[in-house]
């Protein structure tokens, strides 16, 4: 597993290569970001895996602050998996040294779910990974469903554009059913108790949506139910199709998604 440091070793050590898969991260690497790998790993010749806190995607200071960091750590873990190739650890000016605003916008319909409450997340999240994949030059990228508007996204605009494939990947979860994140790290044990719970309720929520006629309305209310019994703040709990994200009236290739606050950490999920 060779590290590259910067631009320069990126393009030399890659330049041998037209068949390689491509995993993105912002590190904290967990067993989800190790099925992203197994599954490059599977389908390509060699696997890159990045590691980058793009700070260009935080809406919020703190939360970029707070953002699990140990690199030492997940080199270790990336090391022990024999799936990797190359890890990429770029610079911030390795990303930004072109100095040129971004021009990605969203359109008005993709600005739902965490494009509604995180102004700016996805420009920032799109415009790195425009850039990855001008510098990695990769075949395919593997992302996780776990952030299924992200992965939407990314796919519409990176396929277009370069020839690239956006390989999707199952959502990865601990013995409690709970989705596998960096930002868990900062989840102390009651925390991730009450995670295991609403993840539970949501399982439920989902079974009886199919018996249920006016699911906004159903929703509305369990969402006030868990608002209260858990006092937690939720910015959205939404039935949603899988393919093109709009609201959806029937469970049939749908997903229930929501984000929530356990203390200041946000989490989102997708059952
Ligand atoms: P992050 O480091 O959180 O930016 O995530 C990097 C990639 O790993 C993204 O494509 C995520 O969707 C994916 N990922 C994060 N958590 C999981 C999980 N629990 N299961 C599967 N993929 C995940």
């Amino acid at each position: 597993m060779k590290v590259l440091l910067n631009n320069a070793s990126l393009s030399e050590s890659l330049r041998p290569f037209n068949d390689l898969g491509f995993v993105p991260t912002m590190g904290g690497i967990h067993k989800g970001h190790l099925s992203l790998i197994n599954k490059s790993n599977k389908l390509c010749k060699k696997t890159i895996v990045s590691i980058f806190v793009n700070p260009k995607q935080f809406n919020n200071k703190e939360d970029l602050k707070s953002y699990p960091r140990n690199i030492k750590k997940d080199l270790k873990i990336l090391k022990k998996s024999k799936k990797v190739d190359f890890v990429f650890i770029p610079k911030f000016k390795d990303i930004y040294k072109d100095k040129k605003k971004s021009k990605i916008t969203l359109l008005k319909k993709d600005k739902i779910l965490c494009a509604k409450f995180r102004k700016g997340h996805f420009e920032g999240v799109l415009d790195v990974m425009n850039k990855l994949t001008k510098i990695v030059n990769p075949r395919k990228i593997f992302m996780g469903e776990k952030d299924l508007q992200q992965l939407y996204l990314v796919k519409k605009i990176l396929e277009r554009k370069y020839r690239t494939k956006v390989i999707p990947c199952k959502t990865i979860r601990d013995s409690n059913k709970v989705a596998l994140s960096s930002r868990n790290f900062l989840l102390n044990k009651s925390n991730l108790k009450t995670a295991a719970t609403i993840n539970k309720i949501l399982a439920k929520i989902k079974k009886n949506i199919r018996i249920n006629k006016n699911i906004s309305y159903f929703l509305k209310i369990k969402k006030k139910e868990l608002i209260n019994n858990f006092k937690i703040k939720i910015d959205y709990l939404e039935l949603r199709n899988i393919n093109n994200l709009k609201i959806s009236n029937t469970s049939k290739n749908s997903r229930l998604f929501i984000a929530y606050y356990l203390g200041n950490v946000r989490l989102i999920d997708n059952i």
